[in-house]
């Protein structure tokens, strides 16, 4: 496949990390850089499958590699409960347990315990909670989260923090969350063994609170972390909400950093939060509603367990280049997938490889978009695609764009 070709315009490099910037987009605040880590390059703007427990549910490396992913995301939550530090230390780390020779990203573990365990209490020291093997307390420091990372060897590690729910009343609470995060940011960088080889985020808090959010931002940019993730976001806030933070937040950080947005998978919210400035992106989404029979495409969400696929001869997608669809591909047809829908894991795998093959091709098509100038016009094709009816268009993705200089309603495709 052509890809748009650019050349580099500003760079910026640390120990094991180099971002390159090649377009700016000139009405909207994309941009597309290129993004080198100790694992190799990976293009931006681009959206990390999870692979929960150093798997991506049904896919093996080599079929997650043929999506285009080079960068995918581990949980430290299940890897430290499972295998363990001491079996990841022997074995070297998490690539080697995979199988997998480009890049990983780990998050802190923190938020998973917070989502999962009812039973987690935060403290200045770390997150407590009991052991959900057989109950004994245990503690997550900082400290211990950096222990853990280091040990899997990710080339992105995200610092534990104290995170709440966007959506919390408690305004004196959602303060000293944030406040405690950049102390915990503090406590992961003096902990991080692996400087060179590792690079470790920082993850702005502050709820929806646009003043909190900014001190948060000035503090930790005063850090010069590699990169910055904006965190705490799709907690069930108005989408409104969540694109003022974002937009607050990137207006002041560096432009030579990546910019991670923690939790977004909805090909909405990755097109417009493109165009507000950020750059990468993760959610279980495409993944998990694969397991329920979901196919996503340009048009929208299919259900395949819909009994009017049973004879419907097709491809998941037409024109869709993953290995389920592509002209000598495996020839899937939607009538296959729907006959293994409600019984066999079969149906999940091929339509988790056709949602992220999805999920990464959507944001090389923006990337190309952007490289060529053209992102506007992406934007108001990609919309007319998903909603037919121009008055169905969501309001908040409207007056998103409408903020950064696009008009949805246009018919200047
Ligand atoms: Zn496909």
């Amino acid at each position: 496949m052509l890809r748009a070709m650019a050349s580099i315009i500003a760079s910026s490099s640390s120990a094991a990390l180099t971002f390159d910037l090649v377009a700016r987009c000139s009405t909207t605040r994309a941009r597309a850089s290129i993004l080198t880590l100790p694992h190799g390059q990976v293009q931006l703007p681009m959206f990390m499958p999870v692979a929960t427990q150093a798997s991506l549910k049904g896919l093996t490396p080599e079929q997650l590699e043929d999506t285009g992913c080079r960068l995918c995301l581990n949980n430290t939550y299940h890897l430290g409960l499972k295998p363990g530090q001491e079996v990841l230390a022997a074995i070297g780390g998490a690539h080697k347990l995979q199988g997998w020779n480009h890049n990983i990203l780990t998050d802190s573990g923190g938020f998973q315990m917070v989502s999962l365990l009812k039973l987690a209490n935060i403290t200045e020291e770390g997150v407590r909670f009991l052991s959900p093997h057989d109950g004994t307390p245990m503690l997550l420091t900082p400290e211990h989260s950096i222990s853990l990372q280091n040990t899997i060897g990710s080339d992105i590690m995200m610092q534990l923090d104290d995170v709440l729910v966007t959506t919390s009343p408690d305004y004196v609470r959602m303060r000293e969350a944030m406040e405690r995060s950049v102390r915990w940011l503090d406590r992961c960088i003096a902990a991080h063994q692996n400087p060179t080889t590792q690079n470790l985020f920082c993850i702005i808090q502050g709820g929806l609170d646009l003043d909190m959010r900014r001190g948060c931002c000035k503090e930790m940019v005063a850090r010069d972390t590699p990169g910055i993730a904006i965190g705490g976001l799709s907690g069930g806030e108005a989408k409104a909400d969540y694109c003022r933070v974002v937009v607050t937040c990137t207006a002041m950080l560096p432009e030579l950093k990546p910019r991670y947005v923690m939790g977004i998978g909805y090909p909405e919210d990755l097109v417009v939060s493109v165009a507000l400035g950020a750059d990468m992106f993760d959610c279980v989404w495409p993944t998990r509603t694969a397991r329920f029979g979901n196919a996503i495409t340009k048009y929208g969400v299919l259900n395949l367990r819909n009994a009017r696929y049973a004879s419907d001869f097709g491809p998941i997608e037409d024109g869709c280049g993953c290995a389920c669809c592509r002209e000598g591909g495996m020839g899937i047809t939607r009538a296959f997938v729907h006959h293994n829908t409600a019984k066999e894991t079969v149906a999940a795998h091929l339509l988790t490889m056709h949602n992220v093959w999805y999920q990464l091709d959507l944001m090389r098509g923006v990337r190309d978009a952007i490289i060529a100038d053209k992102f506007p016009a992406f934007l108001r094709k990609f919309f007319a695609d998903l909603y037919p009816d121009k008055e169905k268009y969501p309001t908040w993705a409207v007056d998103a764009l409408r903020g950064v200089g696009v008009d949805l309603h246009t018919e200047d495709i």
